[in-house]
């Protein structure tokens, strides 16, 4: 291919984009999107042998053979992640708005570190973050960037929260000097239920994973405020120093929301930085269920993510500031991103409100995604996998050989297959992993396992708005056949 047809700058460079895009979208219909189950059941085995060719061959195949290698060999042996009955995990079918906002941002690959490559991205980046500010109810001063989700919000929370609180109790410069020496009392409150990414951050910010003292939750998976107050008092009886509290809105297993102003009050009377992991449940903003939030108006930083609930493609995510101003924590100028004579003539450069340098244009998925729908067409997309969730828990409470774990809030419905009231907690754990093994090489049905006391159960996370409870139904077929394959196997062993 000449560099004429690489590039696009040029009518041959435009035609030939053209073709490639057709070319690519074709191939994501045609193997992709019209594949009758969410998985192929390929082994990593039988996935590896595709790829004997060299993946660096001396000439090339050409971009038509390339892509259509890409269609047969990748494409038909993806997850099927916008098929109804691909219901694992937090990973969302990606909405057409999205996927045309991500073509269009790959295409411009504007980069949002400094107004000079990101003229337009970079004001819309910030309105797009002034609205999110103000769908969070947040004060007028507050702030945010784009992220790459929120494993990178957490950390930049926790970050914020810890060099302000060194400043201000060890009067130490961390950015400039490392930590204190008083560092090893430093402690972060969060539920037993919360994102493993506060005690990944934990570890990336020196204090380590043992800094995160876990606070029992109560029946309903959310944070027993009564359990925090007992822990606030252990740790100041043992001369440890909690500087942050990280509330969830959402979490991973149960989709469980945290009382977040009960929360809040704990945080402003011990003077904790208050952070809400909204990364799964934020979505519940646009909706009538918004009071589940209440109290999120109240923290100094919030996760949300937008491609889990808010339906847009990987990665997409925003990290917001109840008060901007703690962004000087992390403040830095360097002199061919963000010289200092910027900041006084008020051209905004992002660079040093994000822990990335070169930084993709994310917010545009959102913003079409917005405009094109509004707030009334995202939140009903989230209802009703809501209510489809509610549903399933039904159907799973109803059905004799099926064990629910509990009542859902958002979408994630966690249970058992217990084809025998007798059979021992042992039993059903083993039989529950041996099918979720068995399901992921039948690729009728995509679910997830987690454990709840010990045992393993199933979990599905109902985030596809186009699946009924008809695919739900499926699913639990699917598992009983994959039960029932089991249990055969079990017994031939035996
Ligand atoms: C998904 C999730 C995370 C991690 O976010 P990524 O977008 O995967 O980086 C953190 N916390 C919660 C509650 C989540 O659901």
């Amino acid at each position: 291919m000449s560099a004429d047809e690489l590039f696009l700058d040029s009518e041959a460079g435009t035609t030939a984009y053209r073709e490639a895009m057709q070319r690519a979208t074709d191939a994501v219909v045609d193997s992709f999107a019209a594949a009758e189950n969410p998985y192929s059941g390929r082994s990593p085995e039988a996935l590896s042998e595709q790829f004997t060719d060299p993946i660096i061959p001396e000439t090339g195949t050409g971009l038509d053979t390339a892509i259509d290698e890409v269609a047969t060999k990748v494409l038909a042996h993806s997850v099927g992640t916008s098929n109804s009955r691909c219901a694992a995990h937090l990973q969302c079918p990606p909405m057409i708005p999205g996927l045309a906002a991500e073509a269009m941002l790959t295409a411009a690959n504007q980069s949002l570190d400094s107004f000079d490559q990101a003229p337009a991205a970079t004001v819309l980046e910030q309105e797009v973050v002034g609205a999110l500010c103000e769908l969070f109810d947040l004060p007028d001063v507050a702030d945010g960037v784009f992220t790459s989700g929120g494993t990178q919000s957490n950390l930049q929370a926790l970050l914020l929260a810890r060099d302000r609180y060194c400043r201000r109790q060890f009067d130490r410069d961390v950015q400039a000097d490392g930590l204190p020496p008083a560092a090893e009392s430093l402690r972060i409150l969060c539920s037993e239920e919360a994102h493993f990414t506060g005690k990944q951050a934990a570890h990336h910010l020196g204090l380590g994973e043992d800094a995160v003292v876990a606070v029992p939750t109560d029946e309903k998976r959310q944070m027993d405020p009564d359990a925090l107050d007992e822990i606030l008092a252990e740790l100041d009886a043992n001369d440890a120093v909690p500087f942050a509290l990280l509330g969830t809105a959402g979490t991973t297993d149960f989709g469980s929301i945290d009382p977040l102003d009960a929360l809040a009050d704990r945080a402003a009377e011990h003077d904790l930085w208050y952070h809400v992991d909204a990364a799964y449940g934020g979505a519940l903003a646009l909706t009538d269920s918004d009071d589940l939030l209440e109290g999120i108006e109240r923290a100094d930083s919030v996760a949300v993510d937008f491609h889990k609930l808010f339906y847009q493609p990987i990665s997409c995510g925003a990290f917001l500031l109840g008060d901007g101003g703690d962004f000087e924590w992390m403040a830095r100028n360097a002199a061919y991103l963000n010289p200092e004579e910027h900041d006084e003539t008020g051209v905004p450069n992002l660079v040093a409100k994000s822990v990335q340098t070169t930084r993709r244009f994310d917010a545009l998925k959102p913003y079409l995604a917005f405009r094109a729908l509004g707030r009334e067409g995202m939140a009903d997309l989230v209802e009703e996998t809501v209510a489809l969730a509610s549903d399933a828990a039904s159907l799973i409470e109803d059905a004799t050989d099926f064990e629910l774990l509990h009542e859902p809030t958002l979408n994630a419905v966690v249970f058992r297959y217990r084809p025998r009231e007798a059979m021992s907690e042992q039993a059903v754990s083993r039989l529950n992993a041996d099918i979720r093994e068995r399901l992921l090489h039948d690729g009728r049905a995509i679910v997830a396992r987690t454990e709840v006391a010990g045992v393993t159960s199933l979990k599905f996370t109902l985030l596809n708005p186009t699946a009924t409870l008809d695919d739900v139904a499926e699913m639990l077929d699917v598992i009983r056949d994959c039960g029932a394959a089991v249990a055969r196997e079990q017994e031939v062993l035996a």
